[in-house]
């Protein structure tokens, strides 16, 4: 069955509710079929792959996947298997880690304009400026009066962005609180994944509810038709990588990019020996 992209999609005005969601659910894709689509990744990485040759050669567009999620929710994952084969020429990944002293004593937007894509380029925000209504507003790190007005600065912003020539995808990997137990418990259980585990990531966990509803909040409100966020079911990582291979190159394909036309004469053109 062919993806249909619009199903992921938070509509503009939807007031979203995370709990009706199952993060289990591998819609237009037979649950039982993992391995069958774990083999159609690899060809939708093959297409990905000449879709950001595409871009790179083209040089018109500029593309920036924002990447949200639980701690555990599989940015890392996402972005080591969805992108698996693309250039890493056209292709940079900006990590939004706690904001420096120097990026604290400026707006919030700051440190993230600078990292935006450039013409050719495909930027992947692993965390971005939605932790400025996420952990900010969760963990009360500014005032309610301050971060109630981030939604409409966020909305502008974007769609300044989209107007000067950028799309914008971003993805909710959405899991389960089940879920995010299993995994945190694996970095605790298995060495090779100890150097994940972070004890404030349980901090946060306790608090899953009120991120939840951070999330909701966020999504429902900044949600639009230049910038629209898409929930993706990410409990099962085989179907998280099927789901964004598919947004990512049906939204690349709608861009109806082209090769430069070659220079005049390529033709009569003979390499000398
Ligand atoms: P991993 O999933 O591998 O743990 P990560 O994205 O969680 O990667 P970390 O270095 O563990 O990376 O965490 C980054 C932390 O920075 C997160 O807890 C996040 O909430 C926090 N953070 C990011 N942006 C901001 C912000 N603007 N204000 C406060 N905290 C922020
Ligand atoms: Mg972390």
């Amino acid at each position: 069955m062919a993806f249909d992209i619009d199903h992921f999609r938070v509509k503009p005005d939807e007031q979203l509710d995370l709990s009706e969601l199952d993060p289990g659910d591998t819609p237009f894709w037979d649950a039982d079929h993992k391995k069958e689509g774990r083999e159609r990744l690899l060809e939708l990485n093959d297409r990905l792959e000449e879709l950001q040759e595409l871009l790179w050669a083209n040089g018109q567009e500029r593309v920036l996947v924002i990447l949200q999620a639980m701690d555990a929710g599989g940015k890392d994952g996402t972005i080591r298997h969805v992108f698996d084969g693309v250039n890493p020429s056209g292709v940079r990944v900006a990590s939004f880690k706690r904001p420096s002293s120097r990026e604290l004593a400026h707006d919030y937007l700051w440190r993230v304009h600078m990292e935006v894509p450039g013409d050719g380029e495909l930027t992947i925000f692993n965390r971005s400026h939605y932790e400025d209504v996420l952990v900010v507003r969760v963990e009360g790190l500014v005032p309610e009066k301050r971060w109630e007005k981030r939604y409409d600065h966020i909305v502008a912003f974007e769609q300044m962005l989209a107007d000067e020539g950028t799309t914008i995808v971003k993805l909710f990997l959405h899991i389960s609180k089940a879920e995010q137990r299993e995994r945190l418990q694996a970095r605790l259980d298995e060495p090779d994944k100890n150097w994940k585990f972070d004890p404030g990531d349980l901090v946060t966990r306790v608090k899953w509810d009120d991120y939840q509803e951070a999330f909701q909040d966020a999504l429902s409100r900044t949600s639009t038709a230049s910038a629209p966020w898409y929930v993706i079911p990410a409990d099962r990582k085989w179907y998280r990588n099927l789901a964004i291979s598919e947004i990512l190159i049906q939204t690349l394909e709608a861009l109806d990019m082209s090769y430069p036309a070659p220079a005049e004469g390529l033709d009569e053109i003979t390499i000398p020996d």
